[in-house]
């Protein structure tokens, strides 16, 4: 097929990420990927600045990373889960375990983002549960959150900027508390807790867990929030008998400046989500941590089990890459490229807060976000990006930045210059 028979098709028959079917956004067909650069179909060269969804760390196609599938294709791509167990997955636990808080040292695998959310979710259920406490069935969550778009994990994203508010009536009702205002860099002040404490204070014979994204708020509204509101919320969890169920799955894996973004705060949670960058954008894995008192609790309970189990747990070739993957990064001056990220963006992007469309920007780690005062047109934005050669996605009035680690200083030069002739030249 053409390129144009292969778009139309395309057009006619798939959905994209929240597109219409009748009048979609426009899609550009992909050739191949390597390091920084996607290449589309037709030879042009995109520096990418987004990861595909911070899950590509350390760039596309990557030696190692492939040796590691073909590796394990060689000897089995997928074998059920239950009752059947293998290295991948056990080495992968390991690595996990290890790199994550202390406290968490059960995990449960399973497909992607969404659904490890669902299955955290559930964990907290089951443990108020097996302890005879069914009322303890809400969940306490800040606004501007996004924890992805299956049933649960929707309830308890922005009940109204959100993406899913067409659905609020059928959802769980949850308790929302507003999302935190004062930012990463800001002096701190116990106000901005306050409303949270107050609503954990009144109902947390109701709340189960609290579930939210340690310091950055990514798909929600792409915020920086102080690390002392995390601090304070695991004191007044552990306080009230609350879980604390922090969802990395975004920020896990270095993005933040940590290499969990719950260490800005120096707090442990009960329940951990990760995933997207798990496997370092290769394919679609997730995982579920939890602590031997939850765990146990569950295990203790009426069912005595934990009631998941996907098709698909545990897959040995997706663990055999993700263990690949986190030995790149371990073994990579990670820290040190996030910090250069962070250098760059800072500096570069700076000059836009003179731009009278820019409302804020803000940097933390290797994420730079330009806060626009209206919704910016993204086929036309994007349009202008591809002819200036770099690969950005913006989603309502947030352009924003996340480039695999290993991007170039000439790479990380070229994506900022673009974007800010891109910017600065814009007149609507
Ligand atoms: C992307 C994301 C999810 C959902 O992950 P999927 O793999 O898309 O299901 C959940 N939580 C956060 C914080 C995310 O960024």
């Amino acid at each position: 097929m053409s390129e144009e028979e292969l778009l139309a098709f395309d057009k006619e028959h798939i959905w994209h990420p929240y597109t219409s079917m009748l009048n979609p956004q426009p899609c550009y067909l992909v050739k191949r990927a390597e390091g920084v650069t996607i290449e589309l179909n037709d030879g042009r060269k995109l520096i990418d600045g987004m990861s595909s969804w911070w899950s590509a760390i350390h760039g596309y196609n990557h030696p190692e990373l492939n040796k590691a599938a073909t590796n394990q294709l060689k000897k089995m791509s997928h074998v059920m889960f239950g009752g059947l167990t293998h290295e991948p997955a056990i080495e992968l636990a390991k690595k996990l375990i290890d790199i994550t808080p202390d406290s968490l040292q059960k995990i449960f695998f399973s497909d992607s983002g969404s659904v490890a959310v669902e299955v955290a979710m559930k964990m907290a259920l089951q443990y108020w549960h097996s302890k005879g406490l069914k009322n303890k069935n809400k969940f306490a969550t800040i606004r501007s959150g996004y924890h992805g778009d299956t049933w649960n994990a929707m309830s308890v994203c922005d009940p109204v900027t959100g993406m899913h508010s067409i659905f609020n009536e059928v959802l769980n009702i949850q308790f929302f508390a507003q999302a935190p205002e004062i930012s990463f860099h800001e002096h701190w002040h116990n106000d901005d807790f306050e409303q949270m404490k107050l609503l954990l204070e009144k109902n947390h014979e109701k709340i189960a867990a609290v579930i939210l994204e340690p310091i950055v708020q990514g798909a929600g509204g792409m915020k920086f929030y102080n690390t002392e509101y995390l601090r304070l919320l695991k004191a007044k969890c552990d306080e009230l008998d609350i879980l604390l169920i922090l969802d990395e799955i975004a920020t896990g894996f270095g993005r933040s400046g940590k290499l969990f973004a719950c260490e800005h705060s120096e707090i442990e949670p009960d329940i951990m989500c990760l995933g997207k960058a798990l496997t370092g954008g290769y394919m679609s894995l997730a995982a579920t941590l939890t602590s031997n008192k939850v765990a146990e609790t569950i295990s203790n309970g009426n069912q005595g089990v934990f009631m998941h189990g996907p098709t698909f747990m545990g897959n040995p070739l997706a663990c055999a890459i993700a263990n690949k993957s986190i030995d790149l990064l371990l073994s990579s001056k990670w820290e040190l490229n996030v910090k250069r990220i962070e250098k760059h963006f800072i500096e570069s992007l700076h000059i836009l807060k003179q731009n009278h469309n820019v409302k804020d920007v803000r940097v933390l780690g290797a994420i730079g976000v330009i806060e626009m005062k209206e919704n910016v047109d993204i086929a036309k934005l994007q349009k202008q990006f591809i002819d200036e050669g770099i690969w950005l996605r913006p989603f309502g009035k947030l352009i924003y930045l996340m480039p695999p680690y290993i991007i170039s200083d000439k790479e990380l030069t070229f994506l900022t210059d673009a974007l800010l002739k891109i910017l600065q030249n814009d007149k609507t």
